[in-house]
Protein backbone atom coordinates (compact mmCIF):
# COMPACT_ATOMS: atom_id res chain seq x y z
CA UNK A 1 0.00 0.00 0.00
CA UNK A 2 0.88 3.47 -0.94
CA UNK A 3 1.59 5.28 3.03
CA UNK A 4 -0.65 7.95 3.29
CA UNK A 5 1.21 11.42 1.45
CA UNK A 6 2.10 14.49 2.93
CA UNK A 7 -0.73 16.37 2.29
CA UNK A 8 -1.11 18.26 4.89
CA UNK A 9 0.56 21.81 4.21
CA UNK A 10 0.11 25.19 5.79
CA UNK A 11 -2.72 27.52 4.66
CA UNK A 12 -0.56 30.35 3.95
CA UNK A 13 -3.40 32.91 2.91
CA UNK A 14 -5.63 32.34 5.92
CA UNK A 15 -2.43 32.90 8.50
CA UNK A 16 -1.90 36.93 9.44
CA UNK A 17 1.63 37.39 9.99
CA UNK A 18 1.58 41.46 9.90
CA UNK A 19 0.77 41.57 13.25
CA UNK A 20 3.47 39.26 14.70
CA UNK A 21 6.62 40.12 12.56
CA UNK A 22 6.18 43.99 13.77
CA UNK A 23 5.72 42.84 17.46
CA UNK A 24 8.58 40.77 17.14
CA UNK A 25 10.36 43.18 15.09
CA UNK A 26 9.66 46.03 17.87
CA UNK A 27 11.26 43.40 20.45
CA UNK A 28 14.67 43.27 19.19
CA UNK A 29 15.14 46.73 18.08
CA UNK A 30 14.23 47.83 21.62
CA UNK A 31 17.75 46.05 21.96
CA UNK A 32 20.77 48.54 21.04
CA UNK A 33 23.01 45.86 18.57
CA UNK A 34 24.62 48.39 16.67
CA UNK A 35 27.98 46.68 15.78
CA UNK A 36 31.38 48.50 15.61
CA UNK A 37 34.41 48.15 13.17
CA UNK A 38 36.77 49.72 15.24
CA UNK A 39 36.63 46.71 18.31
CA UNK A 40 38.77 43.59 17.11
CA UNK A 41 36.63 41.01 19.45
CA UNK A 42 33.06 39.55 18.30
CA UNK A 43 30.76 40.34 18.97
CA UNK A 44 31.85 43.86 18.95
CA UNK A 45 29.76 45.21 21.02
CA UNK A 46 27.60 43.72 24.73
CA UNK A 47 23.95 44.70 23.01
CA UNK A 48 24.42 41.71 20.73
CA UNK A 49 25.38 39.21 23.46
CA UNK A 50 21.44 40.68 25.23
CA UNK A 51 19.82 39.81 21.97
CA UNK A 52 21.61 36.51 21.80
CA UNK A 53 20.23 35.52 24.85
CA UNK A 54 16.59 37.04 24.11
CA UNK A 55 17.06 35.00 20.79
CA UNK A 56 17.75 31.29 22.51
CA UNK A 57 14.72 32.27 25.59
CA UNK A 58 12.46 32.47 22.30
CA UNK A 59 13.68 29.73 20.38
CA UNK A 60 13.44 27.57 23.42
CA UNK A 61 9.54 28.75 23.61
CA UNK A 62 8.97 27.66 20.39
CA UNK A 63 9.80 23.94 20.35
CA UNK A 64 14.26 24.05 19.45
CA UNK A 65 16.06 22.17 21.06
CA UNK A 66 19.94 22.17 21.57
CA UNK A 67 20.00 25.86 21.56
CA UNK A 68 23.44 27.35 22.48
CA UNK A 69 25.84 29.78 22.09
CA UNK A 70 29.29 29.94 21.58
CA UNK A 71 32.38 32.68 23.08
CA UNK A 72 31.05 34.90 20.21
CA UNK A 73 27.63 34.87 20.75
CA UNK A 74 26.77 33.48 18.11
CA UNK A 75 22.87 31.26 18.54
CA UNK A 76 22.32 27.84 17.06
CA UNK A 77 19.79 25.78 17.34
CA UNK A 78 17.79 23.15 15.75
CA UNK A 79 14.17 21.92 15.29
CA UNK A 80 13.80 18.32 15.17
CA UNK A 81 11.89 16.90 12.44
CA UNK A 82 8.54 16.27 12.56
CA UNK A 83 7.48 13.78 9.86
CA UNK A 84 4.96 11.19 9.39
CA UNK A 85 6.30 7.17 10.28
CA UNK A 86 8.02 5.82 7.35
CA UNK A 87 8.41 9.21 5.76
CA UNK A 88 11.48 9.70 3.45
CA UNK A 89 14.23 11.59 4.79
CA UNK A 90 14.03 15.07 4.16
CA UNK A 91 17.07 17.58 3.44
CA UNK A 92 18.14 19.41 6.82
CA UNK A 93 17.92 22.89 6.26
CA UNK A 94 19.44 26.31 8.18
CA UNK A 95 18.56 29.81 7.84
CA UNK A 96 21.18 32.30 8.90
CA UNK A 97 20.57 36.27 9.74
CA UNK A 98 22.61 38.80 11.76
CA UNK A 99 22.06 40.22 15.18
CA UNK A 100 24.27 43.48 14.29
CA UNK A 101 22.56 46.91 13.16
CA UNK A 102 25.11 48.93 10.91
CA UNK A 103 27.51 51.95 12.62
CA UNK A 104 26.95 54.79 10.27
CA UNK A 105 27.71 57.75 12.37
CA UNK A 106 24.34 57.98 13.76
CA UNK A 107 22.60 56.64 16.72
CA UNK A 108 23.04 53.53 18.05
CA UNK A 109 19.50 53.51 19.96
CA UNK A 110 16.52 52.71 17.08
CA UNK A 111 13.29 54.13 17.86
CA UNK A 112 10.96 52.64 15.18
CA UNK A 113 7.94 55.03 13.87
CA UNK A 114 4.66 52.71 12.52
CA UNK A 115 2.77 54.51 9.72
CA UNK A 116 -0.55 53.24 9.08
CA UNK A 117 -2.18 52.76 5.96
CA UNK A 118 0.77 55.26 4.06
CA UNK A 119 -1.04 57.10 1.73
CA UNK A 120 1.64 58.77 -0.66
CA UNK A 121 3.44 61.71 -0.22
CA UNK A 122 6.61 62.22 2.15
CA UNK A 123 6.89 60.52 5.36
CA UNK A 124 7.58 62.47 8.81
CA UNK A 125 10.04 60.35 10.73
CA UNK A 126 10.50 63.04 13.39
CA UNK A 127 7.93 65.75 14.35
CA UNK A 128 9.89 67.56 16.56
CA UNK A 129 13.49 67.80 14.53
CA UNK A 130 11.44 68.06 11.66
CA UNK A 131 12.60 64.78 9.81
CA UNK A 132 11.09 63.45 7.07
CA UNK A 133 11.72 60.64 3.66
CA UNK A 134 10.46 62.52 1.02
CA UNK A 135 9.11 60.88 -2.31
CA UNK A 136 11.07 62.89 -4.62
CA UNK A 137 14.17 61.06 -3.57
CA UNK A 138 12.96 57.98 -2.69
CA UNK A 139 10.02 57.41 -5.26
CA UNK A 140 9.95 53.42 -4.19
CA UNK A 141 7.98 54.66 -1.41
CA UNK A 142 4.66 55.00 -3.74
CA UNK A 143 5.10 50.96 -4.55
CA UNK A 144 3.53 50.45 -0.56
CA UNK A 145 0.59 52.74 -0.52
CA UNK A 146 -2.11 50.88 1.86
CA UNK A 147 0.68 49.18 3.25
CA UNK A 148 1.98 50.02 7.21
CA UNK A 149 5.17 51.36 6.92
CA UNK A 150 8.02 51.25 9.72
CA UNK A 151 10.45 53.98 9.85
CA UNK A 152 13.21 55.05 12.01
CA UNK A 153 13.10 58.24 13.85
CA UNK A 154 15.57 59.81 11.87
CA UNK A 155 18.56 60.02 14.35
CA UNK A 156 19.70 56.10 13.43
CA UNK A 157 18.85 53.35 10.90
CA UNK A 158 16.02 51.38 11.19
CA UNK A 159 17.37 48.12 11.52
CA UNK A 160 15.70 45.65 9.23
CA UNK A 161 19.15 44.92 8.77
CA UNK A 162 18.79 42.68 9.54
CA UNK A 163 16.09 42.38 12.15
CA UNK A 164 13.34 42.04 9.84
CA UNK A 165 14.94 38.90 8.97
CA UNK A 166 15.29 37.56 12.54
CA UNK A 167 11.67 38.02 12.83
CA UNK A 168 10.98 36.63 10.19
CA UNK A 169 12.58 33.06 11.14
CA UNK A 170 10.85 33.46 14.59
CA UNK A 171 7.72 34.20 13.28
CA UNK A 172 7.94 31.04 11.20
CA UNK A 173 8.98 29.01 14.48
CA UNK A 174 6.13 29.86 15.74
CA UNK A 175 3.54 28.82 13.01
CA UNK A 176 5.01 25.89 12.87
CA UNK A 177 4.63 25.75 17.04
CA UNK A 178 1.12 26.78 16.46
CA UNK A 179 0.57 24.04 13.43
CA UNK A 180 1.42 20.70 14.49
CA UNK A 181 -0.28 19.09 11.72
CA UNK A 182 2.83 20.73 9.27
CA UNK A 183 5.22 18.14 8.83
CA UNK A 184 9.02 19.63 8.28
CA UNK A 185 12.14 18.37 8.61
CA UNK A 186 14.98 19.20 10.44
CA UNK A 187 15.65 22.38 10.75
CA UNK A 188 18.59 24.94 12.32
CA UNK A 189 18.52 28.35 13.09
CA UNK A 190 21.55 30.21 13.27
CA UNK A 191 22.00 34.17 14.70
CA UNK A 192 25.62 35.17 14.00
CA UNK A 193 26.93 38.72 15.31
CA UNK A 194 28.87 41.62 13.70
CA UNK A 195 28.04 40.58 9.77
CA UNK A 196 28.31 44.23 9.25
CA UNK A 197 32.07 44.71 10.48
CA UNK A 198 32.75 42.38 7.44
CA UNK A 199 31.24 38.96 8.34
CA UNK A 200 33.34 38.64 10.91
CA UNK A 201 30.25 36.41 12.87
CA UNK A 202 29.88 34.37 10.51
CA UNK A 203 33.93 34.00 10.44
CA UNK A 204 34.05 32.93 13.83
CA UNK A 205 31.23 30.42 14.11
CA UNK A 206 31.91 26.96 14.38
CA UNK A 207 29.96 25.28 11.61
CA UNK A 208 30.14 22.19 12.72
CA UNK A 209 27.25 23.10 14.82
CA UNK A 210 25.73 23.48 12.01
CA UNK A 211 24.85 20.22 10.22
CA UNK A 212 22.67 20.82 7.39
CA UNK A 213 22.70 20.09 3.88
CA UNK A 214 22.56 24.00 2.45
CA UNK A 215 20.75 27.11 4.10
CA UNK A 216 19.07 30.63 3.34
CA UNK A 217 20.39 34.00 4.69
CA UNK A 218 17.67 36.69 4.92
CA UNK A 219 19.30 40.37 4.38
CA UNK A 220 18.98 43.09 2.42
CA UNK A 221 16.63 44.20 -0.09
CA UNK A 222 13.40 44.67 -1.66
CA UNK A 223 10.74 42.16 -2.07
CA UNK A 224 11.75 39.10 -4.91
CA UNK A 225 15.74 39.79 -4.49
CA UNK A 226 17.53 37.00 -4.32
CA UNK A 227 21.06 36.43 -4.75
CA UNK A 228 23.35 33.46 -5.55
CA UNK A 229 25.48 35.09 -7.24
CA UNK A 230 28.12 37.26 -5.40
CA UNK A 231 31.58 38.35 -5.64
CA UNK A 232 34.99 36.43 -5.51
CA UNK A 233 36.33 38.93 -2.82
CA UNK A 234 39.92 39.79 -1.11
CA UNK A 235 41.98 42.51 0.06
CA UNK A 236 45.66 43.36 -0.48
CA UNK A 237 48.36 45.04 1.28
CA UNK A 238 51.52 46.41 -0.03
CA UNK A 239 53.84 47.78 2.20
CA UNK A 240 57.03 50.06 0.87
CA UNK A 241 59.84 51.02 2.49
CA UNK A 242 62.03 53.50 0.69
CA UNK A 243 65.68 55.23 1.63
CA UNK A 244 65.08 58.63 3.34
CA UNK A 245 68.18 60.93 3.26
CA UNK A 246 68.57 64.82 3.48
CA UNK A 247 67.87 66.44 0.11
CA UNK A 248 71.08 68.17 -0.20
CA UNK A 249 72.69 64.76 -0.23
CA UNK A 250 70.35 62.59 -1.83
CA UNK A 251 71.40 62.44 -5.56
CA UNK A 252 71.44 58.79 -6.32
CA UNK A 253 70.78 57.83 -2.80
CA UNK A 254 66.71 58.46 -1.89
CA UNK A 255 64.37 56.38 -2.33
CA UNK A 256 60.76 57.55 -2.46
CA UNK A 257 58.10 54.85 -1.40
CA UNK A 258 55.14 57.41 -1.73
CA UNK A 259 56.28 57.99 -5.36
CA UNK A 260 56.87 53.88 -5.41
CA UNK A 261 52.87 53.40 -4.88
CA UNK A 262 52.18 56.13 -7.39
CA UNK A 263 54.23 54.04 -10.15
CA UNK A 264 52.34 50.56 -8.66
CA UNK A 265 48.79 52.39 -9.19
CA UNK A 266 49.91 53.29 -13.02
CA UNK A 267 50.01 49.46 -13.26
CA UNK A 268 46.22 49.34 -12.11
CA UNK A 269 43.69 49.20 -15.31
CA UNK A 270 41.71 52.60 -14.43
CA UNK A 271 38.80 51.17 -16.59
CA UNK A 272 38.66 48.01 -13.80
CA UNK A 273 37.28 49.88 -10.75
CA UNK A 274 34.16 50.60 -9.18
CA UNK A 275 33.32 53.83 -10.96
CA UNK A 276 34.13 52.18 -14.21
CA UNK A 277 32.48 48.91 -13.61
CA UNK A 278 28.92 46.94 -13.44
CA UNK A 279 26.61 43.96 -12.87
CA UNK A 280 29.47 41.30 -13.22
CA UNK A 281 32.92 42.85 -14.02
CA UNK A 282 35.55 43.06 -11.56
CA UNK A 283 38.01 45.60 -10.13
CA UNK A 284 40.84 46.17 -7.82
CA UNK A 285 39.97 49.58 -5.63
CA UNK A 286 42.46 51.28 -4.09
CA UNK A 287 40.84 52.04 -0.56
CA UNK A 288 43.73 53.55 1.13
CA UNK A 289 47.43 55.04 0.76
CA UNK A 290 49.38 56.11 3.79
CA UNK A 291 53.16 57.30 3.31
CA UNK A 292 55.98 59.41 4.21
CA UNK A 293 59.41 60.00 3.08
CA UNK A 294 60.15 56.42 4.74
CA UNK A 295 57.39 54.17 4.05
CA UNK A 296 54.38 53.81 2.39
CA UNK A 297 51.20 51.48 2.22
CA UNK A 298 48.18 50.76 0.00
CA UNK A 299 45.29 49.20 0.72
CA UNK A 300 43.51 47.28 -2.11
CA UNK A 301 40.09 45.92 -2.98
CA UNK A 302 40.05 42.70 -5.37
CA UNK A 303 36.38 41.61 -6.74
CA UNK A 304 35.46 39.83 -9.55
CA UNK A 305 32.50 36.93 -9.79
CA UNK A 306 34.36 34.84 -12.17
CA UNK A 307 36.89 32.79 -9.97
CA UNK A 308 39.15 32.77 -12.46
CA UNK A 309 39.50 36.39 -13.23
CA UNK A 310 39.47 37.21 -9.23
CA UNK A 311 42.90 34.62 -9.23
CA UNK A 312 44.15 36.59 -12.45
CA UNK A 313 43.93 39.51 -10.54
CA UNK A 314 45.48 38.45 -7.36
CA UNK A 315 48.34 37.10 -9.74
CA UNK A 316 48.54 40.55 -11.54
CA UNK A 317 49.08 42.69 -8.13
CA UNK A 318 51.79 39.56 -7.56
CA UNK A 319 53.47 40.68 -10.95
CA UNK A 320 53.34 44.62 -10.44
CA UNK A 321 55.37 44.11 -6.82
CA UNK A 322 57.86 41.87 -8.77
CA UNK A 323 58.28 44.91 -11.38
CA UNK A 324 58.57 47.66 -8.87
CA UNK A 325 61.17 45.59 -7.20
CA UNK A 326 63.08 45.17 -10.51
CA UNK A 327 62.38 49.09 -10.99
CA UNK A 328 63.57 49.74 -7.24
CA UNK A 329 66.20 47.67 -6.39
CA UNK A 330 66.89 49.70 -3.42
CA UNK A 331 63.37 49.81 -1.99
CA UNK A 332 61.32 46.77 0.03
CA UNK A 333 58.33 45.81 -0.90
CA UNK A 334 55.81 43.23 0.05
CA UNK A 335 52.12 42.45 -1.04
CA UNK A 336 50.09 40.36 1.88
CA UNK A 337 46.53 38.98 -0.29
CA UNK A 338 43.77 37.83 2.12
CA UNK A 339 40.80 36.00 0.67
CA UNK A 340 37.23 37.51 2.32
CA UNK A 341 34.85 35.40 0.50
CA UNK A 342 33.39 33.43 -2.46
CA UNK A 343 30.91 33.54 -5.27
CA UNK A 344 28.00 31.40 -3.17
CA UNK A 345 27.62 30.29 -7.40
CA UNK A 346 30.58 28.30 -7.26
CA UNK A 347 29.56 26.17 -4.35
CA UNK A 348 26.23 25.22 -5.99
CA UNK A 349 26.54 21.31 -7.90
CA UNK A 350 24.09 19.84 -9.91
CA UNK A 351 23.26 17.94 -6.78
CA UNK A 352 22.43 20.62 -4.58
CA UNK A 353 21.25 23.28 -6.75
CA UNK A 354 17.65 22.47 -5.12
CA UNK A 355 18.14 25.31 -2.81
CA UNK A 356 18.15 27.81 -5.52
CA UNK A 357 15.07 25.82 -7.42
CA UNK A 358 13.63 25.71 -4.66
CA UNK A 359 13.67 29.40 -3.72
CA UNK A 360 12.23 30.55 -7.33
CA UNK A 361 9.54 28.07 -6.78
CA UNK A 362 8.76 29.45 -3.56
CA UNK A 363 8.27 33.28 -4.60
CA UNK A 364 6.64 32.14 -7.93
CA UNK A 365 4.11 29.95 -6.10
CA UNK A 366 3.39 33.03 -3.77
CA UNK A 367 2.61 35.40 -7.24
CA UNK A 368 6.42 37.14 -5.97
CA UNK A 369 8.94 38.16 -8.98
CA UNK A 370 12.08 36.61 -8.17
CA UNK A 371 14.40 39.39 -9.18
CA UNK A 372 17.66 37.62 -9.88
CA UNK A 373 20.86 39.85 -8.71
CA UNK A 374 24.52 39.07 -9.42
CA UNK A 375 25.29 40.98 -6.03
CA UNK A 376 28.71 43.61 -6.17
CA UNK A 377 28.87 42.24 -2.59
CA UNK A 378 28.92 39.49 -0.41
CA UNK A 379 26.74 38.11 2.33
CA UNK A 380 26.74 35.97 5.01
CA UNK A 381 25.99 33.32 2.53
CA UNK A 382 29.41 34.24 0.38
CA UNK A 383 31.53 33.18 3.59
CA UNK A 384 29.21 29.73 4.85
CA UNK A 385 29.22 28.72 1.22
CA UNK A 386 33.20 28.59 1.86
CA UNK A 387 32.59 26.34 4.06
CA UNK A 388 30.57 23.60 1.83
CA UNK A 389 27.33 24.62 2.59
CA UNK A 390 25.44 26.42 -0.29
CA UNK A 391 23.79 29.31 1.27
CA UNK A 392 21.45 31.74 -1.68
CA UNK A 393 19.95 34.49 0.40
CA UNK A 394 16.33 36.31 -0.15
CA UNK A 395 15.07 39.30 0.72
CA UNK A 396 13.46 40.80 3.87
CA UNK A 397 11.22 43.37 1.98
CA UNK A 398 12.45 46.78 3.65
CA UNK A 399 14.70 49.71 1.63
CA UNK A 400 17.56 51.89 2.22
CA UNK A 401 19.83 49.81 3.97
CA UNK A 402 22.82 52.29 5.96
CA UNK A 403 20.30 54.73 5.67
CA UNK A 404 18.02 56.95 7.95
CA UNK A 405 15.67 56.57 5.27
CA UNK A 406 15.58 52.63 6.17
CA UNK A 407 11.81 51.67 5.61
CA UNK A 408 10.06 48.76 6.29
CA UNK A 409 6.67 48.06 4.17
CA UNK A 410 4.61 45.18 5.97
CA UNK A 411 3.42 43.89 3.28
CA UNK A 412 7.06 43.05 1.53
CA UNK A 413 8.21 41.87 5.00
CA UNK A 414 5.22 39.46 5.14
CA UNK A 415 6.19 38.40 1.94
CA UNK A 416 9.49 37.25 3.03
CA UNK A 417 7.93 35.39 5.67
CA UNK A 418 5.45 33.63 3.73
CA UNK A 419 8.67 32.84 1.32
CA UNK A 420 10.27 30.74 4.53
CA UNK A 421 7.11 28.86 5.18
CA UNK A 422 6.63 27.90 1.55
CA UNK A 423 10.34 27.12 1.26
CA UNK A 424 9.75 24.83 4.66
CA UNK A 425 6.79 23.26 3.03
CA UNK A 426 8.69 22.69 -0.20
CA UNK A 427 11.35 21.06 0.84
CA UNK A 428 9.19 18.69 2.98
CA UNK A 429 7.40 17.77 -0.31
CA UNK A 430 10.43 17.92 -2.64
CA UNK A 431 11.60 14.52 -1.38
CA UNK A 432 8.12 13.31 -1.19
CA UNK A 433 7.71 13.86 -5.28
CA UNK A 434 11.44 12.16 -5.72
CA UNK A 435 10.24 9.14 -3.76
CA UNK A 436 7.31 8.61 -5.73
CA UNK A 437 9.39 9.24 -9.50
CA UNK A 438 12.12 6.98 -8.25
CA UNK A 439 9.26 4.12 -7.26
CA UNK A 440 7.84 4.61 -10.35
CA UNK A 441 4.61 6.23 -8.81
ZN1 LIG B 1 22.47 42.92 6.59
Amino acid sequence: MIEQKVSTVLNLKSISLQDRLLTRFLRYAAITTQSNPAVREVPSTPGQWELARLLMKDMEELGVVDVSIDEHAGVVGRLPARLPKGHAPVPTVGWVTHMDTVDVNMSPDIHPVVIRNYQGGDICQNEEKQIFISVDEHPELLKYIGQDIVVSDGTSVLGADDKAAVSNVVVALEILAEHPEVPHGEIYICFVPDEETGLRGAKSMDFSRFPVDFAYTIDCCEQGELVYQTFNAGNGKLSITGVTAHPMSSKNNTVNPILIAHDFMNLLDRGETPEHTEKTEGYIWVTGIQGNQLNAVLNLNIRDHDREKYLAKKEYLKACTEMMKLRHPKAKLSLELEDDYSNIKDAITPENRKCVDLLFQAMHSLDIEPLDIAMRGGTDGSFISTKGIPTPNYFTGAHNFHSRCEFMPMGAVENSCRTTLKLIELITCFTERNRDRDSGL
